[in-house]
């Protein structure tokens, strides 16, 4: 049994389609997927048919984008209902807000000497309904301005970075009830990645139990086995599962393959369990 429970396809910013993504799965040996692109649904469907057919079993997900304060926190979100009007409503408007960035970043872009264009950046959106900061860092990898998506965050479109600018996403707490209240399982994913450990501190953490939280992913690339070791402890003393998956991206992200990491079975049957 190989379960990854945090896959995107290009519905979002990975580089396969849904279909192509189950087929890699299958490749890579895993029994059980999540699909859980970036604030849509859009893949899942596609996916499930392809997981039918080949005999993988998806878990229908998603990744989504929420904030706690200034900081960016993503939380996913499993087996929900898909057709929840408030839920719905709410991944309208966080996709609005990528939309509505776009051309105050490309002024920015424009202003440090390495302008593209909005043709330009809507020709990587591959099958996404909205557009990311992923998509703009291959904008920028196809003008030559940057070698690849790692030097296009370094560089300019990270957190804080020089063509950086604020879009809306969802209160943590918020997204935590939408996904409860749509009978799914809520999960935060890689909580202590690139510096964010100080933005959800073991008491704040337990201060979500009670509102629903599930789990925390512990097992990602971007946790250091020490980090992983407390998240583990951490998930222990707060009753929380401990999910572990790759984040793969296709072609988008580095050191992502699928599998990397894995959820073990009596985590995914509690996750089901759960599930209304
Ligand atoms: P957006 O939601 O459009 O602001 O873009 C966020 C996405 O960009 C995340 O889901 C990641 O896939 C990617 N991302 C954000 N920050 C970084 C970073 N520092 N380095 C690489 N990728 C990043
Ligand atoms: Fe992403
Ligand atoms: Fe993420
Ligand atoms: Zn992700």
């Amino acid at each position: 049994m190989a379960i990854d429970l945090h896959t995107h396809s290009r519905v979002s910013d990975g580089t396969d389609s849904p279909t192509e993504l189950v087929a890699k799965a299958v490749a890579a040996g895993l029994t059980a997927m999540a699909l859980t692109d970036h604030d849509t649904f859009d893949g899942l469907d596609e996916a499930q048919a392809a997981a039918e057919a080949s005999g993988l079993d998806l878990v229908r997900g998603l990744e989504m984008s929420t904030k706690r304060g200034a900081a960016s926190v993503h939380l996913l979100g499993y087996l929900v209902d898909e057709s929840d009007p408030e839920l719905t409503a709410e991944l309208v408007r966080v996709r609005a807000g990528r939309g509505d960035r776009l051309a105050p970043v490309l002024e920015k872009l424009a202003a440090l000497g390495v302008a593209v264009t909005e043709q330009e950046v809507l020709a990587q959106v591959g099958d996404s309904p909205s557009i990311g900061r992923p998509h703009i860092a291959d904008a920028l990898v196809a003008a030559g301005h940057v070698a690849d998506r790692r030097e296009a965050f370094d560089r300019f479109l990270a957190d804080g970075g020089p063509a950086h600018v604020e879009r809306y996403a969802t209160p943590l707490e918020r997204g935590i009830e939408l996904i409860k209240a749509a009978g799914g399982v809520a999960v935060i994913a890689h909580p202590w990645s690139r510096g964010h450990r100080p933005d959800l501190p073991e008491e704040y953490l337990a201060s979500l139990v009670p509102l629903g939280l599930d789990g925390i992913e512990v097992d990602h690339v971007d946790h250091d086995p020490e980090t992983r070791v407390e998240l583990r402890a951490l998930a222990d003393r707060l009753g929380l599962l401990a999910t572990g998956s790759s984040d793969h991206h296709g072609l988008g992200k580095v050191g992502h393959p699928l599998g990397v990491n894995t959820t073990s079975p009596e985590v995914l049957a509690e996750i089901r369990r759960r599930a209304r």
